[in-house]
């Protein structure tokens, strides 16, 4: 049997190519080894030009892995970036990148916690919050766990078929919002979160995740409602 290291770059194949939103694939990687990962753990995904030339970045798992042979991110297309456009709009079944991982063991989320969890993620921030959200909804914990969604638009929004009409889902459009729109309206602000943090049983752990001002923000938010610093997990995209 081949125990991989994370530091050890396999080669891995895509296998499926799910389209998510306008600028959003989630892409199934089939890997060479059984993959071992915790819900918020996140990969590195190279990609090689012809000349040699290298470019890698961090990708969070769409979810825990307990030893299949594949792997999903899901990759916004960043504007004008090196590495996101390609493996976006380029990427075809069948062809190869070398992945390694898992990375990160703080932001991370297991069935053995029992303290209740308070999940913000905004745009992509929210890749690594469907794995702890599905890890979550697949163990038995019984301990209350909510996602708090920051999207720019209704067609943004990731993993529609399990975050829409969720009771443990609150999503809010930042930007445009079909007129029928159930949900939330605007950023998230601190008012939003009381709401939110009022409804859980004690102060819950939270894991926050997003763009460098979103999880500032957040951040604030929290500590404005009590939250008090050792009990928020961060994760920057950029
Ligand atoms: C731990 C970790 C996990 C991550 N997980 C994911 C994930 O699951 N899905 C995902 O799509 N991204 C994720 N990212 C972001 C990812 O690593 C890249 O930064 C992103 O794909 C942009 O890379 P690029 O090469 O396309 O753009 P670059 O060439 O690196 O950057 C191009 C421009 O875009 C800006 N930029 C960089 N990142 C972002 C961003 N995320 N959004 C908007 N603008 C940006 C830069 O400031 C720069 O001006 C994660 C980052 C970290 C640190």
């Amino acid at each position: 049997m081949h125990i991989t290291t994370n530091n050890e770059w396999f080669e891995a194949t895509v296998s499926a190519i799910n389209i998510e939103s306008p600028t959003v694939k989630t892409l199934t990687f089939t890997a060479p080894y059984p993959i071992h990962n915790k819900a918020g753990q996140h990969f590195e995904l190279r990609l090689t030009a012809e000349n040699g030339y290298q470019a890698a970045r961090l990708y969070s798992a769409v979810r825990a892995g307990s030893g299949e042979k594949t792997l999903q991110l899901t990759i916004m297309d960043t504007l004008n970036g090196e590495v996101s456009p390609y493996v976006t709009e380029s990427l075809r079944i069948g062809d190869k990148v070398e992945i390694r991982g898992p990375f990160g063991n703080f932001f991370v989320w297991t069935p053995d916690e029992k303290r209740p969890v308070l999940l913000i993620g905004g745009g992509s921030g929210v890749v690594p919050m469907h794995a702890i959200f599905s890890a979550h909804q697949d163990s038995a914990s019984t301990a209350k766990m909510h996602l708090l969604y920051s999207s720019r638009t209704f067609d943004d929004i990731l993993y529609k078929d399990e975050f829409l009409d969720n009771k443990d889902v609150t999503i809010t459009l930042t930007k445009d919002a079909p007129s029928d729109w159930q949900g939330k309206s605007g950023r998230i602000n601190q008012a939003m979160v009381e709401e939110i943090v009022t409804e859980f049983p004690e102060k819950p752990l939270c894991y926050v995740c997003g763009m460098t001002k979103f999880v500032d923000a957040m951040t604030e938010a929290l500590q404005a409602n009590g939250i008090t610093p050792d009990l928020i997990k961060t994760e920057r995209f950029g």
